[in-house]
């Protein structure tokens, strides 16, 4: 088997390198583990077989002692008797040293043995090599270092001596206790205030029972004091009392080969005494109750079980180095280590919930469909709340100070990852929510279009508004991490709003062009039948407007464009009116709706434009030219149709009438309005340009000469119908048309005489 026995100490030297494919049993540590070799060699194992005896996760519910003394004074004897361990033993044979180094195990009679019951829980015990450098005759150096070691890590230091050694006080055991004491001043002296007290238990080996216990105590206590005296005590301890460092007690045990059964029982009874105790100020000092537990509070090192190991090869290796060892830095050290490994730990769980979400949120980022995540919250929370909460079970046992610098790090660290997530989904859930926002507007503006109803823009906006908010709200803090300083979304919303107020104002614009569009075709339907007669009218060649009807005025052909301006300024009128009432509806700002009736003139003006070029197209015009010629040649002034006789004067009436018709080319020619022989004044009708009017308004519109400066046209340009190339052309057109009609004319009224 691999049972490390400790009469070969020098296989232990290797197990820190335990064979591959092995895991640690508890029976590899049957005689407790060698926590320090004879190489002075720290064991790294440590933690393993603190972890194997269950000691881990005991926090301060675990006792500490070490056993000092002479070589062969019974000292493994006595720890196998009272705590079941399995130390090597010298056997009674061969004398030789047993023990070297330091030997650690967890007392075995506990929850084994029925009599331990009053036992303290989770007591470790330190089996100390002969630490008598004199009685070896080699130096003291070990003695020192492992007796540093014992005071920096034990509660209770039982000092095992043979009766006949008390009150030799040159003897080796007062050299040992000398060595003590001054390792102790060092130890502790950094910090008197926090200064832990450490139990010196005597066990009397051999007791022969001739001398009282109590007179062997006095004996050794006055030997204790003569050995304070003589030490050279730091600058201001200079009258400290030994009672300040340590407290005593005493304990004589039979000889155990001479009175086995006598000893075991005294063995029993002292087991009982290895409970715990109470921090009874009155009990301290001076402990001569034989039944008193050794295991107060204020003897306890603090070292959580789960950073024992780590102290305690932090203190070996000061030690070992001959290095100050300074405790207070000592653990804060240990504070630090155990502290970034704890936060280690509890961030596992951690990752293991944030981590996906983390993932899903970047996926998404990827993929440009940022999703608000429903679990978030509540993982958040839970993660959160979980990391600080195992941090703080685990670490807070550690030096005060750095637990808090510590807990501040792992808050900052888990807090940056769960911003990020926070406002991640804030983000999401702004994103979706203006989508939405402005998708239900759109839905909820097509409906009313549908129903043909006039919908209220502004309450779908405003009501849509609503419900976006609502959401986000909802969204946000379902997101909201329990006492996370960041956790608000005030910020967010606020923006959130603005996006939503920027989106109504852009649909509000959207839906203006939609009404403006509407109010156009509008325009140009009115202003295509209407103009349109103005210019059929034409065709009747008696006063422009053929026969009038009741009660309207009485038109001419001269007064043609002042028809048309009329109408159309009208028309524009009632448009502009409709298209105020529509926008006020909706929330329109009055500069708004002032851009949007620019935008209207302009637009209406181009659809006239339009509408005249169409009717003086080459064929139209030509048209109706030649219907007003005819009208006036071939009707009387009675409108009864003429038939041609050879003595009528054709030549006189074609000539009149032809000159009629032509005088119409130069009036068609230009807009203008019969009052003033003036274009009607349409850069004042327009307007100036609003001064909220932007680039996007201006674009799609075209320029107007006269109106627009750098458009470089005039108003006379922009007002001229006909060039004076195409009256040329239409009038000689004109004429042959004319001519023709004449021609025919006259060959009826030949053909008519001849008939
Ligand atoms: P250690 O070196 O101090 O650990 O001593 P051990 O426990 O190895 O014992 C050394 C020797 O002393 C062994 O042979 C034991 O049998 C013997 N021994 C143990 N306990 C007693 C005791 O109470 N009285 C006497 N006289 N001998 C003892
Ligand atoms: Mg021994």
């Amino acid at each position: 088997s691999n049972v490390k026995h400790p009469s070969a100490p020098s296989l232990m030297m290797n197990s820190h390198f335990a064979p591959v494919g092995e895991s640690p049993s508890r029976e590899q540590y049957e005689h407790g583990i060698q926590v320090i070799d004879e190489d002075k060699q720290f064991n790294e194992n440590l933690s393993t077989y603190l972890s194997i005896e269950k000691i881990i996760p005991a926090g301060f519910n675990y006792h500490l002692i070490s056993v000092f003394g002479s070589q062969s004074t019974g000292k493994s004897t006595l720890l196998n008797y009272l705590f079941g361990t399995q130390f090597g033993v010298m056997s009674e044979q061969e004398r030789r040293q047993t023990t070297k180094g330091i030997w650690m195990s967890k007392n075995k009679r506990e929850g084994a043995d029925k009599e331990a019951k009053g036992m303290a829980e989770n007591i470790l015990v330190m089996d100390v090599e002969g630490t008598d450098g004199r009685e070896r005759g080699e130096d003291q150096d070990f003695e020192r270092k492992s007796a540093l070691f014992a005071l920096a890590t034990s509660e209770v230091l039982i000092v095992n001596i043979w009766e006949h050694q008390v009150g030799l006080y040159q003897g080796a055991n007062m050299g040992l206790l000398k060595t003590v004491f001054e390792v102790n001043l060092q130890l502790f002296i950094k910090d008197s205030k926090t200064i832990p007290k450490s139990l010196l238990f005597f066990v009397i080996r051999d007791h022969i029972g001739t001398t009282p216990l109590s007179n062997l105590r006095n004996t050794l206590l006055q030997d204790l004091s003569r050995i304070w005296s003589t030490l050279s005590k730091p600058p201001g301890l200079e009258n400290s009392r030994i009672e300040d460092y340590f407290d005593f007690a005493f304990v004589a045990l039979p000889h155990k080969v001479l009175q086995p059964e006598r000893f075991e029982q005294e063995v029993e009874k002292l087991a009982t005494r290895f409970r715990e105790g109470y921090n009874d100020p009155k009990k301290s000092g001076l402990l001569d109750e034989e039944s008193l537990p050794v295991f107060l509070p204020q003897y306890h090192r603090r070292i959580p079980a789960d950073g024992f190991a780590v102290y305690a090869e932090g203190v070996w290796d000061q030690i070992v180095n001959n290095k100050d060892l300074d405790l207070p830095t000592q653990q804060e050290l240990l504070a630090q280590f155990r502290c970034d490994e704890i936060s280690r730990e509890v961030l596992v769980a951690f990752d293991e919930t944030i981590t996906p979400l983390e993932d899903k949120q970047a996926e998404g980022v990827r993929v440009g469909k940022a999703a608000v995540l429903p679990e978030l919250g509540g993982a958040m929370n839970q993660a959160r709340a979980a990391v600080l909460r195992d941090f703080e079970t685990n670490a807070s046992r550690y030096h005060k100070g750095v637990y808090t610098r510590k807990r501040a790090e792992l808050e900052s660290k888990v807090d940056t990852r769960l911003k990020t997530l926070f406002q991640k989904q804030l983000g999401a859930a702004h994103k979706s929510g203006v989508d939405t926002f402005s998708d239900s507007v759109g839905a909820a503006v097509k409906l009313g279009q549908k129903k043909g109803a006039t919908y209220d823009f502004a309450q779908i906006v405003e009501s849509e508004k609503t419900k976006a908010l609502e959401k986000f709200e909802e969204e946000a803090k379902a997101v909201l991490v329990e006492g996370a300083p960041w956790s608000s979304y005030d910020q967010e919303l606020n923006l959130y709003q603005k996006d939503l107020e920027e989106v109504s104002s852009r649909l509000r614009k959207e839906e203006m062009r939609c009404l403006a569009t509407r109010v156009e075709r509008w325009v140009r339907s009115r202003l295509g039948e209407s103009v349109g007669l103005e210019f059929n009218r034409l065709g009747s060649g008696r006063g422009g407007s053929g026969a009038p009807e009741h009660g309207e005025k009485p038109s001419t052909e001269k007064d043609l464009w002042d028809r048309i301006w009329n109408v159309f300024t009208e028309t524009v009128e009632s448009a502009e009116q409709r298209f105020t009432d529509r926008a006020r509806s909706f929330d329109a700002s009055p500069e708004e709706v002032e851009v949007g009736l620019w935008r209207l003139r302009r637009k209406s003006w181009g659809v006239l434009s339009a509408k005249i070029e169409e009717e003086v197209m080459e064929g139209n015009i030509l048209l109706k030219l030649r219907e007003n010629f005819e009208d006036k040649f071939r009707y009387d002034e009675h409108g009864v149709p003429r038939i041609w006789r050879p003595t009528d004067d054709i030549e006189g009436i074609y000539t009149k009438a032809r000159e009629s018709t032509i005088a119409l080319i130069p009036l068609l020619s230009r807009f203008k309005l019969s009052s003033t022989s003036a274009p009607p004044p349409l850069d004042a009708w327009i307007g100036s340009p609003p001064q909220s009017v932007s680039r996007a308004d201006e674009e799609d519109l075209a320029p107007i000469g006269g109106v627009d400066e750098d458009d470089g046209r005039s108003l006379e340009e922009e007002m001229t119908v006909l060039g004076e190339v195409k009256q040329q052309d239409l009038l000689m057109r004109f004429k042959k048309t004319a001519d023709g009609v004449y021609v025919e004319a006259k060959r009826s009224a030949i053909g008519g005489m001849t008939q």
